[in-house]
This record gives structure tokens, C-alpha cells and sequence, in this order.
């Protein structure tokens, strides 16, 4: 009532924007106002600090002056874009009503709520990425339900997990926004917070109420969109708590749509050990879609991705990051693949996948169309763009006999529905105007009544030339003239000087300068005529485009398996052609334990070398297997270890997901997690220190590897003092060879641990070759069994440009500490002054360029350090 009687003293336009403010209490709303979206007092001060533009007053209401702020209706789009990627959310309010049609404003109401994870505008969204909704649901026993949704896939997939998993599935499905249960315990928002902070997920997360987490509910609203009577054959019938997310999940998206969601007809289930387990710091490391400073590339995605539309490059995508344990996917893949990739030997341009891959050029994003057809919000231009795909699919559907089982099926799945194309090529026009509101959408020959209303307009000018030459002759005035503008609508000119041969009935309209503009009764009928004929043009257009739509309905879940498979092919191109331009093989799948390379390498590496043309990459041979699980790999520092450690991961990654791999051969056993400890700068952007960080990391991993794992550890331990660090070193290298058994990369610059194989009789030690010459070192990047002989960090520094002095007092101490460590002495004096000798190592040259920082150098200063340098020597 209070509310009632605050809301009583507003004026009638600030009574309605409340009204609709009070349904979106946490949401920024966006008021249209004529050609602006408004937003008033709080928003208004929210949206002005997030977008930067103006607060203005204006009058007062409620006893307030009404503060506001406001963008243009065109650049909607522009301003949403900024507030989404800063994980704002917007509700639009529309007019609805006619305008003047009642008292009081006109009618408004909130037709859509814009949501990072709910997008559907094309122009909001990234190709390359999925927008994903994800609801939790916290449940008894500690227990979690969880389902998510893209939807502009249209697909819902469920999961139920310990609580005590929820970090590693939220990295793996990595929520564009998060909803979940308010009421439960405050522990569960203090878990999800801390799993933000600790980078398991990134996005905006907001609680919804107990009520929308309804177990009965979702099941129901499943069933409904699976049209079925059971949910038994996605087997998603013993799913409660995920039941219970998918209601909360399905409400919001209705919600933020404002409709329906009638093109979601797929439910899938996924179970935490049917996929490999990449955890986000494996991803993280892995540079597998981001690099470790957060950029695109160069990364193992950025090097896959050739893809050519948005729709195979989010599947790329999605099978890159939830590649199966189960290997018949792979499999198929990898078959139909080779079978893509042709009889053409390595790098030609030519092969079945680059004539499939040059129709599939320019094709539209069907995905995305059809979920905006199903939520009726598509544009005539993507119907357009949608039709000329169907045509394409459709001889890609009759030409595409394929052999290949796999790409049979794929084939199949292209043929468009009956009639759609057909429907679409003749409802709509062929150069259609961007919104349907603008007319001249639908074709001509479509429909028989626009077709008349549209040619009464036609007729116009005919009938206006025609008036005018009647008229001309009938008033004697030669330079008489009839037109149209669309303030004043249809006149009749006459110049000053011939005014007074204007006849009778002749009615003023406008007086100009020089000129007199009339009316008559003739022209006035007309123009009643052609007016009402334009608008009912409009009206009939936007009805006919509603009932278009309305038939592209019944085809959307063959429009949408249409999408899967032009996606599908497009990845198998792209995995064909990559694995041809790279010269990659096709893995080998085995029963048995094992991980073994022929002649492996660094793809991304790889690629950044021959682009900048520094060499070639030395390929290494891995052998793991019963026998060896472990390698305890040492050599100096930049001589190769990280690089030959990720790319292990990486090859076994792209065959888990059935592309082929950098490598001359590979075996293959079974995978169920790629596990990575690997010292990162980035780790020091968050609060833990980074060697709490590394623990952290150590124990996920020592509690989560199982035999069939792969673990990473680079550097472990080097985070703290020397003995600290080598005995948690050693303690974890041991108990991932005793007790966890997983396959292991063991990194390490402790040469203490080179001693572990000779106890531990699954380990063997590796080394990366190093050459020296006279106090240089060469790295030769190649890994040889055995432990390296020394570590060559003097020879390193000189390399990174340690100033001379500097390593001669090094080279001296480290001398000392070897010989006292012989004599079985602990401490040697490390600061005792070493003498210089005679040429103190450094000429002028040296010396000077020991003296520049290239990265305090403007480009001015550095060219003038080189001429210095130049003069000296
Ligand atoms: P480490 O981990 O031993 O310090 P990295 O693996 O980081 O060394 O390698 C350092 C650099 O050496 C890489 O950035 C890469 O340019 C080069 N490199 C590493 N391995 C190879 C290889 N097999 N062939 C060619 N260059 C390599």
C-alpha cells in the first residue's frame, strides 16, 4: 500500500515505468521512449557509469526530479553488446499499444530479457563461442543437479555431480552465467563464490528462488519439449536434482525470451567419467583456446580452427575441450576424415574435403537462424541466407554418395525438409529490407492482396504524371507540378508568378517562398487511397511474415539436425585439410595401457617456428606404456622440457577427439584425464601464493589420477626452499609411481631426482640434449634417455643477457659450492668477491649491450643504441 500510495504521486508515464521496473527489481531497464530507450534514478546513474553517457534531468515526479539517461534506438544493439560482456543484464520495455489509442501513455511491456547467457541476437554473439545458461541445484547429501542450455542450440544437457566436483564441471562447461537455489544453505553461495575467485568459472552468477528448483516440474517441461512419454531412451529418468535445475533452467529462458522455447526437442545426459577429465588448469596450460596471458592465439584451437562457418567452428570447439573416453566417436571421425582427406598425398589443395569445403563457403548459420525462427525473432535477411543454404544442402544431400558410413549418415541429415525451401524462395523477397517493419519482405506472386495494395502504389506515379498533364492543360500553368513529400503528403506547386490562374477548388495546403502548394479534391481521394494502401501493405506483410513463420515450425528439429550436420562436415574438412597442410597421422586406438609417439611434435610451436622461419622443430619419440609410466625428464632450462611435456598431452588430446596428430606414428590407450602441475606466471594475478597454489594443485591431482591418467608436473616444488622443495618433490614423484600409477611427465631442475628410477622401477630418466661450446650452449631440443649431465644456468643467463660480471662471480660461486659439496661441506662462501680476470670477459661491445633493456627502449632510442653499437665496435 505504501508503495501504492508512492507510486500514486508519480505522473501517469513514471506510474508505468514502475510498474515495469518492480517486475525487473535487479535487472537495468530499458524504457522506449519515441526514437530512445530511457532508464531513470538508479539505473540511470548504473547505465551512465557503465556506458559513459550523459545523466540529465528532466521535471519532477513523485516529488523527485527524474533523473535519467538514454541511447538511440538504432545503436540498441552497441550499447547491449557492452553491457552483456560487462555481465549486465537488460529488459527491454516496447510500446505496444497505439499510439493516442487510450488515455495516458501509451501501452508498454518488458517483450524481452537480454541475459549473458541467454542470447540469441546474431549480432551479440562471438561465431566462434556458445552462449551457455547453466542452473544448479543444490541438493541433499551434497549432492548437485545441474542442466544447461544453449539457446541457440536448442539443446538441454543435465548432469548431477558431488558437490565437492562442482569446480571441475564448471570449468568444463564454462557458463556464459550461472543461476542457483537462494534458500539452501549460505555455504553453497560461499562455494560457488569461491569457485569464481578461484577461476573455475568466470561469469555472472544470481540466485533464483527454491520454488523454480522443482524436481516434478522440469520432468514435466522435459517431457514436453522431448515430446515423449518417458524419458527413459535419454536416459534422464533417475535425474531429480538435474530435473530440478532443468525447471529453474527452462522458466529463466522463457523468461528472458518472453515465449516459449518450442525448438528445444534434445536432452542429453553427461556423466563426469564419460568424457577425459581436462580440468581448468590442464586447459589453462594447454594454451588449448586461450593462451596463458588470455589471448586467441596462437593457440591449439586457433591452429585447428579453419573452419568455415561459425557453426563448425563451435562444434571444433566443443569437441576439442569434451573429448570421449568412449573411442567409437573418435573413431568414426578418424574415419570419415581419411576418407575426406582423398588419395592425394600431403598438402595438395585438392581432395574430396576442399570441394565440400568450397560449397559449405558462405553458408549461413543455420543453427542459429532456426532457434530464432522458433523464438520468432529472425530477420528477413537470415530467411534469405537460410534458403540459399537449404538449395545448397540439398545438392550437397544428392551428390554427397559417400562411401564412409559416418559421412553416409551426415549426407543423409542434409536433405531439408519438404517444402521449406520452396516456401522460403517464394514468401520472401530476394533483396529483403532489413526489419519487416520497413516493408517489401515478401515477394511478389506470394500473395494476392499485397500484390494489389502494392500495385496500387505502383500506379501512382502513373496517375500523378497524368493529373499533372490534366492539370497543366486545364490552368494553363506550364511549370505546374504534382508531388509528394512526408510531412505535408500529396500538392500541386505553382510558382509565384502564376497564382492567379489557380482555379476554384484549388485548396491551400502550404505557402514557400516563391511558391504555393494546393490541394484538391481529386488529388485529396487519391490520396486517402494510396495512403491507407501503404499501410495496409505493411500490416499484411508483417501478418503474411507471421504466417511464414508459422509454417517453418513443424520443420525445426530437421532444420536443426540439417545445422548438426553441416557443422559436423565442416569439422571434418577442417580436420582433413589441417592434418594434410600439417603433415599429421591418423592414431591408433589400443586396448593396453600406453602412450606411444613416433617422431612427436609441438603443433603450436611447431607452427610458430616455421612462420617466423627460426628452424625446425625437432620431433621426439615417447614411449610409455606397463613397463614405463614414468619419465623423469632434466636438461636446462629452455632446452625443451615444457614443450616436449605439453605436446605429449596435446597429441593425446586431438586423438581423443579423433582428429589426427602431429606425429609420424601414435598408439594409443585408453585416456581418462590429462592432469597438469605447471608453474605459471598468471598464477600471481590471484591472492593464494603461488606455491600454496602449486600444492593445491599437487594434491587435486595426486587424489584425482587414476593408471589411465596423464599427468604433468613441471617444476614441481619450486615455489619454496631447496630441501623443502625437493622433498615434496620427491614425495609426489613417488607416490605418483607407487600408488597412483598414472602415466607421468616428471619435469625437474632437482638433479637429486634423476636417482628415483634406479629405486622406482617404472621411471626411467630422459634428458634434453644441450651442446656446449666454450662457454655457449646450444640447445639441441632432443630428448635422450638417461639424466642430463649438468644444468647449465650460467650458460642460459648469458644467454638471456646477464651483464658479464654477473656470471663471473656465478661461474666462481658455483665452483665453490660444487667443491665444498665433494668435500661433503654444506655451505660454501657464495659471496666471497671472485677475481676478475685479465680481460674481465667483456669488450666495450659487451659491456654496452650488457647495459641496454630492450623493453625500457623506445623505437627512436633503440635504433640509437645500434649506431652506438655500431661506432664501438
Ligand atoms: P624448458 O621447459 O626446458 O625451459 P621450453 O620447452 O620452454 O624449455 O622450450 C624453450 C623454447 O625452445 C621453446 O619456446 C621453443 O621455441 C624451443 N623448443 C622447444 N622444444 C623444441 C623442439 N623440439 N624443436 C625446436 N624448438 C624447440
Amino acid at each position: 500500500q505504501l508503495v501504492d500510495a508512492l507510486i500514486g504521486a508519480h505522473t501517469p508515464m513514471m506510474q508505468q515505468y514502475l510498474a515495469l521496473k518492480a517486475g525487473y527489481p535487479e535487472t537495468l531497464l530499458f524504457y522506449r521512449m519515441g526514437d530512445f530507450y530511457e532508464v531513470f534514478w538508479q539505473d540511470a546513474e548504473k547505465a551512465a557509469r557503465l556506458l559513459d553517457i550523459t545523466l540529465t534531468q528532466r521535471g519532477q515526479s513523485g516529488g523527485q526530479p527524474v533523473v535519467m539517461a538514454g541511447v538511440p534506438f538504432h545503436a540498441l544493439e552497441n550499447y547491449l553488446a557492452r553491457l552483456i560482456k560487462m555481465g549486465e543484464s537488460v529488459a527491454i520495455a516496447e510500446q505496444v499499444g497505439e499510439v493516442g489509442a487510450s488515455k495516458g501513455p501509451v501501452e508498454r511491456k518488458v517483450v524481452r530479457v537480454v541475459t549473458p547467457g541467454t542470447l540469441t541476437d546474431t549480432e551479440l554473439l562471438s561465431d566462434k563461442s556458445e552462449s551457455l545458461l547453466l542452473a544448479v541445484h543444490q541438493a541433499p547429501r551434497a549432492r548437485c543437479g545441474l542442466a544447461w542450455l544453449s539457446v541457440t542450440q536448442g539443446r538441454v544437457f543435465l548432469a548431477e555431480c558431488a558437490q565437492d566436483e562442482l569446480g571441475a564441471w564448471l570449468a568444463r562447461v564454462a557458463p556464459s552465467e550461472l543461476i542457483y537455489s537462494a534458500g539452501v544453505t549460505e555455504r553453497f553461495e560461499q562455494q560457488l563464490q569461491l569457485l569464481r575467485q578461484g577461476g573455475a568459472f568466470t561469469c555472472p552468477m544470481s540466485p533464483r528462488s527454491d520454488w523454480q528448483f522443482d524436481s516434478a516440474l522440469g520432468a514435466r517441461k522435459l517431457l514436453e519439449h522431448l515430446g515423449a512419454a518417458s524419458l527413459q531412451a535419454w536416459g534422464a529418468q533417475d535425474l531429480g536434482e538435474a530435473h530440478a535445475a532443468a525447471a529453474a533452467l527452462l522458466q529463466y529462458t522463457e523468461h528472458t525470451q518472453g515465449r516459449q522455447l518450442t525448438h528445444v526437442h534434445s536432452v542429453q545426459v553427461q556423466r563426469g567419467d564419460d568424457l577425459i577429465d581436462l580440468p581448468a588448469s590442464t586447459r589453462r596450460n594447454l594454451e588449448l583456446v586461450k593462451t596463458l596471458r588470455g589471448d586467441d592465439a596462437p593457440t591449439l584451437f586457433s591452429l585447428l580452427d579453419t573452419c568455415m562457418t561459425g557453426m563448425g567452428s563451435r562444434l571444433l570447439k566443443t569437441w576439442l575441450l569434451e573429448p570421449r573416453r568412449d573411442r567409437t566417436g573418435a573413431r568414426q571421425r578418424l574415419s570419415a576424415t581419411t576418407a575426406l582427406r582423398g588419395a592425394g598425398g600431403a598438402g595438395g589443395g585438392s581432395g574430396p574435403w576442399a570441394t565440400l569445403r568450397a560449397e559449405l563457403k558462405g553458408v549461413s548459420d543455420v543453427e542459429r537462424i532456426t532457434a530464432r525462427i522458433a523464438l520468432r525473432q529472425v530477420r528477413p535477411r537470415e530467411l534469405v541466407g537460410l534458403c540459399k543454404t537449404l538449395q545448397k544442402a540439398e545438392l550437397l544431400a544428392l551428390n554427397g554418395q559417400a562411401p564412409e558410413p559416418y559421412l553416409a549418415q551426415i549426407f543423409g541429415h542434409l536433405r531439408p525438409p519438404e517444402g521449406c525451401t520452396t516456401l522460403l524462395h517464394r514468401a520472401i523477397a530476394q533483396e529483403p529490407a532489413a526489419l519487416v517493419r520497413d516493408g517489401g519482405v515478401i515477394a511478389s506472386g506470394f500473395d494476392a492482396e499485397l500484390d494489389e495494395l502494392r500495385a496500387i502504389q505502383t500506379n501512382c506515379d502513373a496517375f500523378l504524371l497524368d493529373l499533372e498533364t490534366r492539370e497543366k492543360a486545364r490552368t494553363g500553368i506550364p511549370n505546374l507540378r504534382v508531388q509528394f513529400n512526408k510531412v505535408h503528403g500529396f500538392y500541386i506547386e505553382v510558382t509565384g508568378s502564376h497564382l492567379d490562374k489557380v482555379p476554384e477548388d484549388y485548396r491551400r495546403r502550404q505557402t514557400l517562398k516563391n511558391a504555393e502548394r494546393f490541394i484538391t479534391p481529386e488529388l485529396k481521394t487519391f490520396e486517402d487511397k494510396a495512403l491507407s494502401a501503404n499501410e495496409r501493405a505493411l500490416s499484411r506483410e508483417k501478418w503474411l511474415y507471421e504466417q511464414v513463420l508459422d509454417q517453418l515450425q513443424p520443420h525445426i528439429p530437421q532444420l536443426t539436425r540439417l545445422a548438426h550436420a553441416l557443422a559436423t562436415l565442416d569439422v571434418l574438412c577442417t580436420l582433413a585439410e589441417r592434418s594434410l597442410t600439417l603433415n599429421w597421422c591418423a592414431p591408433q586406438f589400443v586396448h593396453e595401457p600406453c602412450i606411444e609417439i613416433e617422431a612427436g611434435r609441438h603443433p603450436v610451436v611447431e607452427a610458430r617456428l616455421a612462420e617466423t622461419s627460426s628452424g625446425a622443430f625437432i620431433a621426439n619419440h615417447t614411449r610409455l606404456n606397463a613397463n614405463t609410466r614414468m619419465q623423469i625428464i632434466t636438461g636446462p632450462n629452455m632446452g625443451g622440457k615444457s614443450t616436449y611435456m605439453r605436446q605429449v598431452a596435446l597429441i593425446a588430446l586431438l586423438a581423443s577427439m579423433g582428429s589426427h596428430v602431429p606425429a609420424a606414428s601414435c598408439r594409443l590407450g585408453p585416456i581418462d584425464a590429462i592432469h597438469t602441475r605447471i608453474g605459471a606466471a598468471d598464477d600471481l594475478a590471484n591472492a593464494q601464493s603461488t606455491f600454496m597454489l602449486e600444492m593445491v594443485e599437487a594434491a587435486q591431482i595426486l587424489h584425482a589420477a587414476t593408471p589411465h591418467s596423464l599427468v604433468l608436473m613441471d617444476e614441481i616444488g619450486r615455489g619454496t626452499s631447496t630441501f623443502d622443495g625437493l622433498a615434496l618433490a620427491s614425495g609426489i614423484a613417488t607416490h605418483l609411481h607407487d600408488k597412483t600409477r598414472a602415466f607421468t611427465l616428471f619435469a625437474t631442475h632437482y638433479f637429486e631426482l634423476t636417482e628415483l628410477p634406479a629405486k622406482a622401477r617404472h621411471a626411467v630418466n630422459m634428458h634434453v640434449a644441450a651442446a656446449e661450446a666454450g662457454t655457449d650452449i646450444v640447445f639441441l631440443h632432443e630428448l635422450q634417455p638417461g639424466p642430463a649431465s649438468r644444468s647449465y644456468g650460467i650458460q642460459v643467463a648469458k644467454l638471456a643477457g646477464v651483464p658479464a660480471p654477473v656470471l663471473h662471480h656465478a661461474r666462481h660461486a658455483l665452483a665453490a659450492l660444487e667443491e665444498r659439496a665433494g668435500e661433503g661441506e654444506l655451505q660454501a662462501d657464495l659471496f666471497a668477491t671472485p677475481e676478475m680476470p685479465e680481460s674481465a670477459g667483456a669488450s666495450p661491445v659487451e659491456a654496452a649491450l650488457a647495459g641496454i633493456n630492450p623493453d625500457a627502449l623506445t623505437p627512436r632510442e633503440a635504433l640509437d643504441a645500434l649506431y652506438q653499437l655500431k661506432k664501438l665496435s
